[in-house]
C-alpha cells in the first residue's frame, strides 16, 4: 500500500534538544552539590519528573518545576530563594536556546514535502514548540502541525486521518521508540526509528521484534530512499 503521509517528530529528530536539557540539568544539580551526591540528585530529579509529567506535561516548564521541587526536597526546605531564582533563570535560558537543526533534517523535509503530505507531530510546551518551528525555517513546508500533550496510537490515528488518508498509509519517523515508533505502528502505520544521542529515561522502550512495519535508520539522510523503497 502506497505511503502518502509522513509524520516527523521534532525534538532530537529535526533539531537538537536533549543535549541542552542535560546541560541545564548539570548546571542546576551543580548548585545543589553541597546537599547530596550527583547520582542521588539525578535519581530524585527523575522521580520528580516521573511524578510531574502527568500534571505539567512535557517540556521546559515542567522540567523547571521538577528541578525546583528537587532543590526543595534535597535541602529539606532550606533552599535559598536566590537558588530558586537561578533555577528559573536556567529554565528561561533553555527556552531561549538557539535552534540547531540536525544533519540531513532540512533536505529530508524539503524532499518529502514535494512528494508526500508531511506532518509535524510533537509534544512539549505549545509556545516553545511553535517558536522552535518558526526558527527552524521549515514551518511552511509542513501540511499540518500537531503539538500534542501525549503521543498515543489514538494521537497518530487522528493526526494521519486529519492530514492524510489514515495511519495505514502513513509513516512516522522519530528518535523515541516509546513515543514515535511504537504508537504509530500500533495505530497501523509504519514506524522509523532514528536514534540520536542520549534518550531521556521516561522515553525508553525496547524495539518491536521483527515487526514488518518497523525500520531503523542511522540519520535522516536515508529517509527519502527508504520511503521510495517501501512504496
Ligand atoms: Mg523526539
Amino acid at each position: 500500500m502506497q505511503i502518502t503521509t509522513v509524520g516527523f517528530d521534532a525534538d532530537d529528530t529535526l533539531w537538537h534538544n536533549e543535549t541542552f536539557f542535560r546541560l541545564t540539568q548539570a548546571h542546576v544539580l551543580g548548585l545543589l552539590a553541597d546537599h547530596a551526591e550527583r547520582e542521588h540528585l539525578e535519581q530524585r530529579l527523575l522521580e520528580a519528573e516521573r511524578r510531574n509529567v502527568g500534571h505539567y506535561g512535557y517540556g521546559v516548564k515542567g522540567f523547571t518545576l521538577s528541578l525546583i521541587e528537587t532543590a526543595i526536597e534535597v535541602t529539606e526546605g532550606r533552599v535559598p530563594a536566590s537558588v530558586i531564582a537561578e533555577i528559573m533563570a536556567a529554565g528561561r535560558d533553555l527556552l531561549a536556546h538557539p535552534l540547531e537543526l540536525l544533519p540531513h533534517a532540512r533536505e529530508a523535509v524539503e524532499a518529502l514535502a514535494d512528494s508526500h503530505r508531511i506532518v509535524l507531530i510533537t509534544k512539549g510546551d505549545l509556545l516553545h514548540q511553535e517558536r522552535k518551528l518558526a526558527q527552524s525555517g521549515l514551518g511552511d513546508l509542513f501540511h499540518g502541525v500537531e503539538i500534542v500533550s501525549e503521543k498515543t496510537p489514538q494521537t497518530y490515528a487522528r493526526a494521519f486521518a486529519t492530514h492524510g488518508d489514515g495511519a495505514d498509509r502513513a509513516l512516522m519517523v522519530g528518535n523515541s521508540m516509546k513515543s514515535d515508533v511504537l504508537p504509530a505502528i500500533a495505530a497501523g502505520g509504519w514506524g522509523v526509528h532514528v536514534p540520536h544521542g542520549e534518550v531521556w529515561a521516561l522515553e525508553h522502550a525496547e524495539a518491536p521484534a521483527d515487526h514488518p512495519r518497523f525500520r531503523e535508520l542511522p540519520d535522516l539522510g536515508g529517509l527519502t530512499l527508504l520511503i521510495a523503497e517501501l512504496g
